[in-house]
C-alpha cells in the first residue's frame, strides 16, 4: 500500500485574546500538540476523541485552512508548506473536505447546481455545459438525479444536504477526502445510509479517508486503522482489530466501553469517565489523563508518557504499558 499522506510532529497553538491592549499574549490553546501519523492509499483512518481533543484542527491543517505553529504536512511526499501559491491550488484539489453541519456549508441562496459545480468553476475545469453535466453525473453518484439540480439546500432533507455536499467533494477527482463528523448532526437512521455511500464512493473511486469522530460506535464501520486523540495528542493508534480487540490506553479501553453491548442493561463492564475534559490551555502535567485515570498514579503526574511500540502497527503513551512490559508475567 502506498503512503499518500505523511503528518509529522503537527502542532498549532492559537494565542488567547489578552484583555490587557498591546499587551502581548503568553497563553495559548494547544488545540493539536505534536501529532505524526501515516494515511495509506485506499485505506480509511478514524480520528476519534471528545469534543475539543483537535480532531478537527488536525483536519483544517491538513487541508490547508489553517498554517500549522510548527510540523509538516507530506502530500505523496511533497511539504505542503514548500508548495508555490499556484501548486497550493492544485494539492488542495486532491484534498477535499466534508465537514459536520450539512445546514451551515451550503449557501441557502444558491441552486444545488451551483453549489456542486463552484469548485470546478473556481479552479476553472471545463466549459459551462460540461460542468452541468458533470453536476448531474455527480448526483446520481451520491443518489440524486438531476431533477434536484434547480432546487435549494432548504429543500432538500439533512441526509440529502450531506450527500450534496458529498458530491461537492467529489467535484474535483480527489485522492483524499477529510470527513469531519460527516454524520454526527443525522439521525441514526440516515446515518447508515451516509455511511453505506461514503464506503460505495471508496470502492468506486479509490478514494482515501480520514475519518473524525467523538463515536466509536460510527468508526466501527467504517476505519481500517483508528487513532485515539486526547487534549491536542495521540494517545493510541492502531488497526482496527488492536484498538478494538486489544486496546492498552486506559482511555481508549474507557471509551470502548462506553459502546451499547447487545444487551443494553449490561453495564458491569462500563468505565464511567468522570471529570471534564481538561483545558488545552494549561494542560495537567505529566500525563494529560492522569486526573481522569483509574490506574494513575504518582508517576503518571510527573512524567509525560511517549508513544510506545506495542506491535508494528500499534502504539500507545501510557506509562502503564511499559511497565507492564518490563514486569515479568508470572508463571
Ligand atoms: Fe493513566 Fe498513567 Fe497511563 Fe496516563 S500514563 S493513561 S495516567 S496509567
Ligand atoms: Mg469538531
Amino acid at each position: 500500500k502506498g503512503l499518500v499522506l505523511k503528518v509529522n510532529n503537527l502542532r498549532k497553538y492559537f494565542p488567547i485574546k489578552n484583555s490587557i491592549p498591546f499587551k502581548k499574549t503568553t497563553q495559548f490553546v494547544k488545540a493539536v500538540d505534536g501529532v505524526s501519523f501515516e494515511l495509506y492509499k485506499g485505506e480509511t483512518l478514524g480520528i476519534v476523541g471528545e469534543s475539543g481533543c483537535g480532531k478537527s484542527t488536525v483536519a483544517r491543517l491538513i487541508n490547508q485552512l489553517i498554517t500549522p505553529t510548527e510540523g509538516t504536512v507530506e502530500f505523496n511526499g511533497i511539504d505542503l508548506a514548500s508548495l508555490s501559491t499556484k501548486e497550493i491550488r492544485s494539492a488542495r484539489k486532491s484534498i477535499q473536505m466534508v465537514f459536520q453541519n450539512p445546514y451551515a456549508s451550503l449557501d441557502p441562496r444558491k441552486t444545488i447546481e451551483y453549489l456542486i459545480a463552484e469548485p470546478l468553476a473556481i479552479h476553472g475545469i471545463g466549459d459551462e455545459a460540461s460542468r452541468k453535466q458533470r453536476v448531474v453525473d455527480l448526483l446520481e453518484t451520491v443518489g440524486l438525479s438531476a431533477y434536484h439540480a434547480k432546487r435549494h439546500p432548504h429543500e432538500f432533507s439533512g441526509g440529502q444536504r450531506q450527500r450534496i455536499n458529498i458530491a461537492r467533494a467529489l467535484a474535483l477527482n480527489p485522492d483524499i477526502v477529510v470527513c469531519d463528523e460527516p454524520v454526527s448532526a443525522l439521525d441514526v437512521s440516515v446515518q447508515a445510509q451516509v455511511i453505506n455511500l461514503l464506503k460505495d464512493l471508496q470502492h468506486e473511486f479509490g478514494l482515501t479517508y480520514i475519518f473524525i469522530s467523538h463515536d466509536l460506535n460510527v468508526v466501527n464501520y467504517m476505519c481500517d486503522r483508528i487513532a485515539v486523540m486526547y487534549l491536542g495528542k495521540i494517545v493510541e493508534i492502531g488497526s482496527y482489530e488492536e484498538i478494538y480487540d486489544n486496546p492498552q490506553h486506559p482511555y481508549t479501553q474507557a471509551l470502548l466501553s462506553a459502546i451499547p453491548k447487545e444487551n443494553p442493561f449490561d453495564t458491569k463492564d462500563r468505565i464511567i469517565l468522570t471529570g471534564d475534559v481538561p483545558s488545552p490551555v494549561n494542560p495537567p502535567s505529566g500525563c494529560a489523563f492522569h486526573k481522569r485515570c483509574r490506574f494513575a498514579t504518582e508517576k503518571c503526574s510527573q512524567m509525560e508518557p511517549v508513544l510506545d511500540t506495542v506491535s508494528t502497527t500499534h502504539q500507545v503513551s501510557c506509562h502503564l504499558f511499559k511497565s507492564l512490559q518490563q514486569k515479568p508475567l508470572p508463571s
